[in-house]
């Protein structure tokens, strides 16, 4: 087509496309930013789904921008009208919240790069196609969808790369006129670029996380715009990526493949492009083999699973940070007045390959994680969970505070604090027994209770004693009654003995609680106080 024909191809596609590219580009000045300063983005489907890969996408982006002191913002990515989920983008919005890490740039706030939401921005990428056409660097595609079928059947078939390029692109050089009769006809069309791919060459992504990978360069003349006049993802995303000056996209590795055609797009568009950061997913080892979490298999696979298993947010986000980079959960544990946004994260020390979810590490942080908070702040953390979750213990919690924070307060404030409590359904498991309206005693049953020496045991007991006058008691009820008064005099010489002190702290232990471990007994029976003590010891009776 001549320079003419271009021209007017493009006005007869796009006939009210009025602005151009520089028009547009005046619009997204760049960044008033230091040096070394990332600008990233999180740039969700609304699928009605978020997943553990989205939040720790999420998380990253947050991340690297706050520690450069850069900016992220939040794009949504709704082109493909066919995937929209009603209540989708409140879900993200939601979450996005919940995790504390709302950017403050993008679809859920404002800015000066937008609009955030792609099915927004229609009039701008018609404007970058206009001027691929003008170009001659794209082209109107009337084949139909069994044309196509047929295409790709040959090439399976053949064996050949899958896709519309050179030969078979035949509508890549349709005259002007060949065009009009179709736009006449009522055809519908796609748009695709001419790609300028060379199969026999290859493309490296300098990857930040993976390092450089070679891969194919792309010979296929993508679609850049649909049927319906919207772009597609891989359109869609350069241009804003672009425009919105993203230094760094970090994605997940299913779009290495892509690559090539987002460089080949940035080279046809005349754009630098920017930085990548593609992070391994999430792994589990089945019958012996490694497999992605999947949505169907594995209930952590979704994000919400964490909020219902009573997962803290704050812990998520530290076992992220122990995915991200696998030095984080040594220095965590050596920093413990230290979070998360405090530690260097590098993209270098990111895993290239798949990372296996681990249970037992999650578990673990969610321990230390509660260790370091006091007992009235797991208190108002928790209360707002059993809210959700659980009424009647939220009204338990409501009228005993004082007993709650008093039983968390145990061995809390020392240099080894206790690690009894990884999720706040712990706190109703492990505190049960303090609450007569969930403490079964018929459920303790242990023929060998000396019971005789328990009743003793009511007798002496005093709210007021100190410990060490609490303990002196049970040094004194051990030796009046036939019991070793240390485990090491009870070792020496065993038959002596009915058994030693341990022995007597354990039945008190099991008979007020139901438990063979609970923290500090001296602690759990002040809580208690004296008449639920002498209750629970005679129903034994
Ligand atoms: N919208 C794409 C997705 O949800 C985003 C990929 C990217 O970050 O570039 O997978």
């Amino acid at each position: 087509m001549s320079e003419e024909e271009k021209k007017e191809l493009a006005n007869l596609l796009f006939p009210n496309i009025i602005a151009t590219r520089e028009e547009i580009e005046q619009r997204y000045p760049k960044r008033k930013l230091d040096d070394g300063a990332k600008v990233t983005r999180f740039a969700p489907s609304p699928t009605g789904f978020m997943h553990i890969g989205n939040l720790e996408s999420a998380f990253l982006d947050y991340i690297f921008a706050t520690q450069s002191k850069g900016q992220f913002y939040i794009r949504l990515e709704d082109t493909d009208q066919e995937r929209y989920v009603e209540g989708a983008v409140d879900l993200i919005k939601e979450t996005l919240s919940n995790y504390g890490i709302m950017p403050s740039e993008g679809a859920f706030s404002s800015g000066q790069y937008g609009p955030y939401i792609q099915s927004m921005r229609k009039e701008i990428y018609q404007v970058y196609i206009k001027d691929l056409l003008l170009k001659g660097l794209a082209y109107p595609c009337f084949m139909s969808k069994e044309e196509l079928q047929e295409i790709r059947e040959g090439q399976e078939l053949r064996k050949e790369a899958i896709g519309v390029y050179g030969y078979y692109a035949v509508d890549r050089d349709l005259s002007l006129d060949e065009v009009k009769k179709h736009l006449d006809h009522g055809d519908h069309y796609v748009i695709r670029i001419k790609s300028p791919g060379d199969i026999n060459k290859q493309v490296i992504l300098h990857d930040l996380i993976k390092g450089d990978i070679t891969l194919p360069e792309n010979i296929i003349d993508e679609v850049i715009m649909k049927k319906d006049g919207l772009p597609t993802y891989h359109f869609a995303h350069v241009i804003d990526d672009y425009l919105m000056h993203t230094t760094v996209v970090i994605r997940g590795d299913e779009w290495v493949p892509s690559y090539p055609k987002h460089l080949q797009l940035c080279q046809l568009l005349g754009f630098k492009t920017p930085k990548y950061a593609h992070y391994a997913p999430l792994t589990k080892k089945e019958n012996g083999n490694i497999r992605k979490l999947s949505k169907r298999k594995d209930p952590e696979f979704s994000v919400s699973y964490y909020d219902e298993a009573g997962i803290p947010v704050e812990a998520v986000k530290l076992f992220l940070s122990t995915i991200i980079n696998t030095n984080f959960e040594e220095w965590y544990l050596q920093n413990s007045d230290k979070s998360y946004i405090d530690f260097p994260f590098s993209f270098k020390k990111m895993p290239t390959g798949g990372t296996l979810f681990d249970t037992e590490k999650l578990n673990n942080i969610c321990r230390t994680y509660f260790s370091r908070l006091t007992a009235e702040q797991i208190y108002e953390d928790s209360l707002i969970y059993y809210k959700k979750y659980d009424e009647e213990f939220y009204q338990l919690m409501l009228s005993n505070r004082e007993k709650l924070v008093s039983f968390l307060d145990i061995e809390r404030n020392g240099k080894r604090p206790r690690k009894d409590i990884a999720t706040y359904q712990d706190i109703k498991q492990e505190s049960s027994y303090l609450f007569s309206e969930l403490f079964d005693q018929k459920k303790i049953v242990d023929s060998n209770l000396d019971l005789d020496v328990l009743e003793k045991y009511l007798q002496l007991y005093s709210g007021d004693d100190t410990q060490d006058e609490w303990y002196q008691k049970i040094q004194e009820l051990a030796s009046n009654n036939g019991y070793a008064t240390s485990v090491k005099e009870y070792k020496n010489s065993p038959s002596d003995y009915k058994g030693h002190i341990g022995t007597i702290c354990e039945e008190l232990r099991y008979v007020i609680t139901g438990r063979r471990q609970t923290p500090n007994l001296y602690d759990i029976l002040k809580i208690l106080g004296k008449e639920e003590i002498q209750k629970r010891i005679e129903f034994q009776k």
